[in-house]
């Protein structure tokens, strides 16, 4: 394995302590430093604060020794050759990021640099975050020989982060610094080298010692473009996708039948070509917001842009409709939730499209009974439990006399349901799907009256087809 590099990572969230952890995993000494204290005394008791795969078990292996925790930057700082910046870079008013957590994060980082240092970018900044980060370096009179800023920016998906991080697609690095560029190359050789995948208790995945990570080394605008350019682009295909279903939903097609059929052109591919309620979570809403920000800044129309951000915003409110239509009128009828989560495998529910659905009942005099494997607690900060809001401990708790059930998010457990056991706890076998998690036969045959996104509603023979 490659020397071991002394790393400060700033920030322990879900990109944070992952990159801290798993930088620990392949060999480093890494300091994970945050400002929230209850934060860093729960890590440092052993806690895990939030819900991701693997996590747990790579803490209790490197916790107080590859890595610890702290609260110190200054005292982290001195002691590190390499400083991940990985704070929170939240949507602003103007759609812009707000970056005043990154420009907090390197003034005080300016007050403790001592020797050559190199400073990175993990969050996901506009382009010219690199060049505004050195320029507030040197404000604060940091000379520049003793640093460079490079964009290292991270791709991993909450659910899956540690494998994505030990075996990513790539690994971009943004910098026009020979020498930080090869700082960032000593760091991820273990990865890119193979040397880790060759380690018997390596995390198994795409990649292996004959097949390493692939490394790519750009300009820092290249690097910061690349980093809005993929999210974009994904959050495309989700839209896209819905796009297609809401028009198939119109000539009774298939919409699970035409993404097959075009997904395995691979040119296209078959991954996020999956119809739903909307994409959600901390990254796509914000990240095309901030991109198209970046564009406008320029005097680029990046118009697809705003298309993307509008049909994820009609998608659910045509989840909406559709669950008017099956019941008729919302107000006194016993919904239960499933799922609370933007998406399965994880405990963050920010920008979920299961929250912003839960709100449209309420508002609409539902009465919403939710259940998510793992995401509760911190739904219950955004609708805490009420007369109209509870929260049940299992899917079929939450069933129990409901007028329907609601798929929300697509947990592994949601697709494997006891469905003869569901039906039973209902007052209506109604299920509306905005996840598409069973066949609409398989529904059928059980009785249940079948709402899905792009694909024909089943109804039992008895029921008339509804009004659309
Ligand atoms: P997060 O909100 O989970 O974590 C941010 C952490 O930074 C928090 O623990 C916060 O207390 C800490 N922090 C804020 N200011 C600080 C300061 N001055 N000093 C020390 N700590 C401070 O955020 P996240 O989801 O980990 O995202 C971080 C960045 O990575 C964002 O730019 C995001 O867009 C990007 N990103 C996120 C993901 C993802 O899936 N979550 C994936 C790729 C990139």
């Amino acid at each position: 394995m490659s020397s071991s590099v002394s790393i400060c990572v700033v920030g322990s969230g879900y990109v944070g302590l992952v990159a801290a952890v798993c930088f620990a995993e392949i060999g480093h000494r890494v300091t994970c430093v945050d400002n929230d204290e209850s934060k860093i005394k729960m890590l440092r008791k052993g806690g895990v604060p939030i819900f991701e795969r693997h996590l747990p078990e790579l803490l209790e292996r490197h916790r107080g020794q590859g890595v610890v925790f702290s609260s110190d930057l200054h005292g982290a700082v001195e002691q590190s050759e390499t400083i991940f910046i990985a704070v929170g870079t939240p949507q602003g008013d103007s759609g812009a990021a707000d970056l005043s957590y990154v420009e907090g994060v390197v003034s005080e980082i300016a007050r403790s640099i001592r020797s050559y240092t190199v400073i990175v970018e993990k969050s996901t900044v506009p382009v010219y975050t690199n060049d505004w980060i050195r320029r507030v370096l040197c404000r604060f009179g940091v000379d520049p020989a003793n640093f460079d800023v490079v964009s290292n920016p991270e791709f991993l998906r909450e659910g899956s982060a540690i494998g994505d991080f030990l075996h990513p697609d790539r690994i971009v690095v943004g910098t026009s610094s020979p020498r930080a560029a090869d700082v960032l190359r000593r760091i991820y050789e273990p990865l890119t080298g193979g040397s880790y995948y060759a380690q018997p208790d390596a995390l198994a995945g795409q990649h292996t010692a004959q097949h390493p990570a692939p490394l790519l080394v750009t300009s820092p605008q290249s690097a910061e473009l690349i980093k809005h350019a993929s999210n974009a682009f994904l959050a495309l295909k989700i839209s896209f996708i819905n796009a297609v279903a809401t028009l198939a939903e119109t000539v009774d097609a298939d919409i699970e039948e035409i993404a097959a059929g075009v997904g395995l052109d691979h040119r296209i591919g078959r991954e996020f070509l999956r119809a739903g309620l909307g994409y959600g979570g901390s990254c796509f809403p914000k990240d095309v917001a901030a991109f198209h920000w970046v564009a406008q800044q320029q005097g680029v129309h990046f118009r697809l842009l705003e298309e993307i951000r509008g049909i994820n915003e009609s998608q659910k409110e045509h989840f909406f409709n559709k669950v008017v239509s099956a019941l008729w009128t919302l107000r006194g009828k016993r919904l239960a939730a499933l799922g609370l989560a933007f998406k399965g495998g994880t405990d963050d529910v920010r920008e979920s499209p299961a929250i912003d659905t839960i709100r449209r009942l309420l508002q609409a005099g539902a009465l919403v009974t939710a259940f998510d494997p793992a995401a509760t607690e911190n739904a219950k900060k955004l609708l805490p439990a009420s007369e109209n809001m509870k929260y049940a401990a299992d899917l079929y708790e939450a069933a129990r006399g409901a007028d329907a059930v609601l798929i929300l998010t697509d947990w592994k457990e949601f697709g494997a349901i006891d469905l003869e056991r569901l039906r039973a706890q209902m007052r209506f076998p109604i299920v509306i799907d905005g996840r598409n998690l069973y066949p609409a036969d398989q529904m059928e045959g059980l009785g249940f009256s079948y709402v899905s996104m792009g694909r024909p509603a089943v109804y039992p023979v008895h029921e008339k087809q509804p009004v659309r």
